[in-house]
């Protein structure tokens, strides 16, 4: 789910609370590659000359490189969410690195929409199924509570 959407008028924030784990920006990015796979990089040609551009780094005509190197970039993480969410089984909270975004980026369970009908025990249960497989996936981390919130405006 995404929370960056905030609602249409000034200045806004919208606060959450999460059972899981939270990612700073280099876990974000090496979450990431790992369930999206590495970032692709493409090669092309450095210039349009007919050379054997296997055998040199620069074009022995003009002297451009021989390839140029295009590395994707996955600038806006919330793009991805939706796949994250899938793979990995978990709900991500809010990314961060974007400017609306909290703290960090929450993997686990958002307790906000959570029936006020459901009882504790089946919520312990539930928190239970989410530790589990925050363990398998991160077994350097321990799942907590968290507050944060999202801006807009
Ligand atoms: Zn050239």
């Amino acid at each position: 789910m995404k929370t960056r959407q905030g609602f249409v008028s000034n200045s806004s924030s919208t606060s959450f609370s999460v059972f899981g784990i939270m990612l700073k920006g280099d876990e974000t990015d090496s979450l990431l590659d790992r369930v999206l796979g590495p970032v692709k990089t493409t090669k092309d040609p450095g210039c349009s000359c007919d050379i054997n551009r296997d055998e040199v780094k620069f074009c022995p005509v003009c002297g451009k490189p021989a390839w140029i190197e295009t590395t994707e970039e996955r600038d806006d993480p919330c793009e991805y969410e939706t796949e994250i969410e899938e793979k990995l089984g978990l709900e991500v909270i809010s990314w961060n690195g974007g400017e609306n975004c909290g703290e960090g980026t929450y993997i686990g369970k958002n307790l906000r929409y959570w029936s006020k009908e459901l009882p504790a025990i089946e919520k312990i249960e539930i928190l239970g199924n989410v530790n589990n497989r925050l363990v398998e996936l991160f077994p350097d981390k321990k799942a907590n509570f968290f507050s944060d919130g999202t801006y807009d405006g």
